[in-house]
């Protein structure tokens, strides 16, 4: 089947701007038609109290249930802490050619090192983090160019290192699927 689009789907609050500044890079970094929309969760269910995060298995599995259409990739973007259990935190994760994935603002603010708050780098952060997530969802494995997207990041000033495109490798091994 062929992807014709990618779906990001906001839980949560996002400042203004931010995520149509989002759908415009992805649009740029992939050739589908791309739309975001709000969705609604109780994510007091995925909340684990031991860790005071949440659980990005069961968040994942959920959005798998939400996206309705293989001919769709779904992002789930959040405001929250998440966590799978062999790893301390994580930004997102996605089904290697799947359908669906998730992203989280939470670790991508200066704010949250105790540094001062910088929009530009936090909206540059955050693409690249969708954009990665996505590219996981489209086929691509971690790239090991250090200016690629598909670089894996541990901490934020990993990202900072990274672009927000593709390399030419990677570029050429996105699966869209066939007709
Ligand atoms: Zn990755
Ligand atoms: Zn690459």
């Amino acid at each position: 089947m062929k992807t014709e689009a990618i779906t990001l789907i906001s839980f949560g609050y996002f400042e203004k701007g931010l995520l149509s500044q989002i759908e415009k890079d992805v649009s740029a970094e992939f050739s589908v038609a791309v739309y975001t929309r709000n969705g609604h969760l109780d994510l007091t269910e995925f909340y684990d109290p031991g860790r005071n995060q949440y659980d990005a298995n069961r968040l994942l599995k959920k959005i798998g249930e939400l996206s309705t259409t293989g001919a769709s990739k779904t992002l789930g973007l959040f405001n929250v802490d998440l966590f799978i259990p062999i790893l301390t935190y994580i930004y997102g994760q996605a089904f290697l050619n799947g359908c669906c994935g998730i992203a989280s603002v939470f670790r991508l603010k200066n704010e949250r090192y105790g540094l001062k708050r910088n929009d530009k780098v936090f909206v540059d952060r955050f693409r690249k983090e969708v954009i990665h997530e996505l590219g996981h969802m489209f086929g691509l494995i971690h790239c090991t160019n250090p200016v690629c997207v598909m670089r894996s990041s541990t901490y934020v000033e990993d990202i900072d290192q990274k672009s927000h495109h593709f390399c030419p490798n990677c570029r050429a091994g996105l699966q869209y699927g066939t007709e």
